[in-house]
């Protein structure tokens, strides 16, 4: 029976324990598996390599995003690492000018290292994209909406072009997951996520996962999984699975309190600039109702000037000043010293990551105790 994506949430991949009949997958903690025989096991023979907690959530993430093949990893970089390993010295990717601070990282300080470079452009500028293609070139790599400034880059346009130029296109859809944007349906190859964020949900796992389409790039990653061993520990399987039964209920949530929230922003007089994909003023919200069931529940804004930004992290009372983001629990940060301190002043400076710029990972708590917050710890910081 084929099953629309609510009911996915809850019975996709692995529903429950055939042994036993336990409505939920076990968690099998175990490092290895008895083998009957030489050459003889039961599928399973070392948990670097497989386990049925992992298999579950890697057969659920690979349903819910609509591809083939899923892989699940112990944190979201350590899936970035597994992907970026498919490139060799000589090769260079082309990646977004405002992408999670970790991953230009990795790219920037580790990956160079092993001769792979990267060229940063505006993904949201298709001209750009295709201008910055040359042989070099293997992978476009994009997030949508971006981390922080909530870019919205056409997807399914990005894929055109790696297409036609025989590149590969990498999405990192953790700002939206399967609930809201289906990369590979809109012609991306390889998606990446941070399962620490939405998939789990609750603040209380780092997790990481990849689903690809194509047999051979599958194949290798499954290799590299192996090979590089960064792979997702049975319990915390068990917790983003638990995560992902709730995603509905959490993204509607999520995304009708950052709605109202971003509207509120924009009218308070408070700032000099929100972006949101959900905003009509912003620059990505025609791409983001064309290629997204919503516009998530992340919004960046810029204090006016007129407030002093230390004071306002200081002052507030139920939204909590975190890294990370995607969790019940609202968390709010300070991209340039914190998430994306990372990247290097001239490049935050020239994106849009300036001081006052502050990052809101709304929660599902009431949408009008997060304004209520919000408006007195603005005022409380006024100059
Ligand atoms: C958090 C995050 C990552 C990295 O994931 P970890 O689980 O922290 O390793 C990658 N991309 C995006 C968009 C993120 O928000």
């Amino acid at each position: 029976m084929s099953l629309a994506l609510n009911s996915k949430l809850i019975h996709g991949g692995v529903d429950g324990d055939e042994t036993t009949g336990a409505v939920n997958i076990p968690v099998y903690q175990t490092s290895t598996y008895k083998q009957d025989g030489l050459g003889e096991n039961r599928g399973w023979e070392y948990s670097r390599t497989g386990n049925p907690t992992r298999d579950a959530l890697e057969k659920l993430i690979a349903e819910l995003e609509g591809g083939k093949y899923g892989l699940a990893f112990a944190s979201g970089l350590a899936a970035i690492n597994t992907v970026l390993s498919l490139f060799k010295s000589g090769d260079k990717l082309i990646v977004s000018d405002n992408i999670y601070g970790g991953t230009f990282r990795i790219l920037d300080n580790v990956f160079s290292n092993f001769g792979i470079t990267y060229k940063i452009v505006d993904t949201s500028d298709l001209a750009q994209v295709e201008a910055a293609i040359d042989e070099e070139v293997k992978a476009i790599y994009v997030e949508s909406p971006a981390n922080p400034l909530l870019t919205v880059t056409d997807i399914e346009a990005v894929s055109k072009i790696s297409r036609q130029y025989g590149k590969l296109l990498i999405v990192d859809n953790t700002f939206l997951t399967p609930y809201l944007q289906r990369p590979i349906e809109l012609g991306a190859d390889i998606v990446i996520h941070s399962g620490t964020k939405y998939l789990g949900g609750h603040s209380d796992t780092v997790s990481g996962m990849v689903v690809v389409n194509d047999k051979a790039i599958a194949d290798r990653l499954y290799y590299l999984q192996n090979a590089i061993g960064g792979v997702l520990a049975p319990w915390d399987s068990f917790l983003v699975i638990r995560g992902i039964k709730t995603l509905g209920v959490r993204m509607d949530r999520h995304v009708a309190n950052a709605g109202k929230i971003a509207d509120w922003l924009e009218n308070s007089g408070y700032v000099s600039r929100v972006y949101y994909p959900g905003l009509k003023s912003d620059p990505g919200y025609e791409v983001q109702k064309k290629q997204a069931d919503g516009a998530g529940a992340m919004i960046s804004f810029v204090l006016d000037e007129k407030y002093d930004y230390k004071k306002f992290f200081k002052s507030l009372k139920l939204i909590t000043l975190a890294e990370s983001l995607g969790g019940v629990e609202s968390l709010v940060c300070h991209p340039a010293s914190m998430t994306h301190a990372a990247i290097p002043v001239e490049i935050r400076k020239e994106v849009g990551i300036v001081d006052e710029l502050i990052r809101f990972s709304v929660g599902i708590e009431d949408a009008d105790d997060l304004i209520a917050d919000l408006e007195q710890a603005i005022k409380a910081s006024a100059r």
